[in-house]
């Protein structure tokens, strides 16, 4: 039996098709909760779809076999709209969004609802999945449709789902790739079949749309310094000339292959173990810093929904700041921080916090600016009267991050990246995220969603609310205490302590 999901995996990674279909013992027992979140955010939005269709009835009940039964009987009824209709033929099983019964009350019109901003190449082979194995069951298929999310709407009171959603009729699309599907099913057929696992290159499927539950698996070979690692990564074009040679190891890799600047000088870190310090480029980024010096973090929220007027769907909610203040060399620093506990837009009240504590003098530190920037400026875009202060502090900021990224400091350590996870453990071993219940962005951004939720325990929201705190101020002590150990390098600066 091959269903629309396994199809999908098939698509996206046969491995994954084979190891999901034959290695139970290797799943993971628990979905993971940032990729519940999801799917949850995905459950919500096909519930705005349902709301285009009043007269839909629902034909899924527990039993497989029973949802098939329901669907042919509402089929045979005429019924105008059916939710979740399942349809099986030969070995090939699946389960529809919508179904709508045709203006020619002969065939049937099938709605599929995408949490996606647009229809991406995979949805076709998707729908064209669903549209042969419902012909098979003997259903006249009409036109194909997928609804997804308008990234233009912006909340005004009450969801408005037709306006949430949009429609894209893609029945030509389908059609075109539906001699290519079936030959693609018969493979996926096969690989099921299959005693042996699957050969399968490791390129970019491991990681997109998600990253791959098999993880533990197929990468247990793959030594941690690998050509995969390379900062600036490599194309798929070169990875398969490696793999072609059998060059897995960085220290393999051989001249030419690597031509961009940081990812030269992190195969030379590797290679030679030496630190790339660019200090006259280091001195210059650095000496652009004025006094005082305001470390910025912000932590957000970007449900599909909006949950607040004023938002377009996966726009950031800004509703956390950190932020460490030092007023002068050697001054003592100071800590503040805001987290908007309840059920409202977080912004305002973070901005009137936010404008008294930075002033008209100074820069503003934030790693990957670009985050920091559009969400002050989004923020001054719904709530004017912040404008100006937001617009003054963009103009005021720094990335520290830029120094790693543009390759002035290079340790083979930072394993080809120049997030700050990657560069506090070495260049500040004593502070570490790992020890924290919430120690990286979708789960602090997934957890605030949870405790801002009134159905949350107050104790549960009090623990959230905690671990938040201490989440999002290391981000800003870190730069704090990175910025010491580059300053160090030219002897400019002592230890700051908490
Ligand atoms: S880890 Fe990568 S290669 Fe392995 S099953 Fe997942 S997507 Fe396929």
């Amino acid at each position: 039996m091959l269903t629309k999901s396994d199809f999908i995996k098939f698509i996206q990674c046969k491995k994954y098709l084979w190891l999901f279909k034959n290695r139970k013992d290797l799943l993971p027992e628990e979905v993971d909760e940032n990729l519940q979140k999801i799917f949850a955010e995905g459950y919500k939005i096909e519930t705005y779809a349902y709301k285009l269709f009043p007269e839909g009835q629902n034909a899924q009940v527990e039993e497989f076999k029973e949802s098939i039964f329901k669907t042919t009987k509402l089929v045979e009824e005429k019924a105008p709209t059916i939710f979740q209709p399942t349809f099986s033929a030969k070995n090939l099983f699946c389960r529809c969004d919508i179904l709508k019964l045709a203006d020619n009350g002969e065939s049937h019109d099938i709605y599929e609802v995408k949490s996606s901003t647009s229809v991406k190449d995979i949805n076709i082979y998707d729908m064209a999945f669903q549209k042969i194995c419902s012909e098979g069951a003997g259903l006249k298929v009409g036109k194909i449709f997928i609804y997804h999310i308008n990234n233009k709407y912006v909340r005004a009171g009450e969801i408005e789902p037709d306006k949430l959603l949009e429609l894209e009729d893609v029945t030509d699309q389908v059609k075109h790739l539906e001699e290519e599907t079936k030959l693609q099913i018969e493979k996926a057929l096969k690989i099921i079949e299959g005693k042996d696992e699957p050969d399968q290159r490791i390129l970019k499927q491991c990681d997109k749309p998600y990253e791959c539950t098999l993880l533990g698996h197929c990468w247990k070979d793959i030594p941690k310094k690998s050509i995969y690692s390379i900062a600036g990564r490599l194309n798929e074009k070169k990875l398969n000339m490696l793999l072609d040679e059998g060059i897995v190891e960085i220290k393999d890799i051989p001249e030419g292959v690597v031509t961009s600047k940081a990812g030269l000088r992190h195969l030379n870190a590797e290679k030679t173990g030496e630190v790339h310090i660019e200090k006259d480029n280091i001195k210059d980024e650095l000496e652009k810093l004025e006094y005082p010096l305001y470390f910025l973090d912000y932590e957000t929220f970007y449900p599909g929904v909006p949950l607040f007027d004023g938002y377009r769907p996966y726009q950031h909610m800004t509703y956390q700041y950190s932020l460490h203040v030092q007023e002068k060399e050697g001054a003592e620093l100071k800590h503040y921080e805001y987290l908007a506990k309840g059920w409202e837009d977080p912004s305002p009240g973070l901005a009137k916090e936010l404008k008294k504590l930075i002033g008209k003098k100074g820069t503003v530190l934030a790693w990957n600016m670009s985050f920091e920037k559009g969400c002050n400026r989004e923020m001054g875009e719904r709530y004017p009267e912040f404008a100006e202060f937001f617009e003054d502090i963009n103009n005021r900021m720094f990335d520290l991050m830029s120094i790693f990224r543009k390759g002035f400091y290079v340790h083979k350590d930072f394993h080809g990246g120049a997030s700050i996870k990657k560069v506090l453990p070495v260049l500040c071993p004593d502070l570490s995220y790992s020890e924290m219940d919430i120690h990286e962005g979708a789960t602090a951004s997934n957890k605030w969603g949870d405790m801002i939720d009134p159905e949350t325990s107050k104790q549960d929201a009090e623990k959230i609310y905690n671990d938040l705190i201490k989440y999002c101020e290391l981000d800003t002590f870190a730069m704090v205490r990175i910025l010491e150990e580059l300053r160090k390098v030219f002897s400019l600066s002592s230890r700051t302590k908490r």
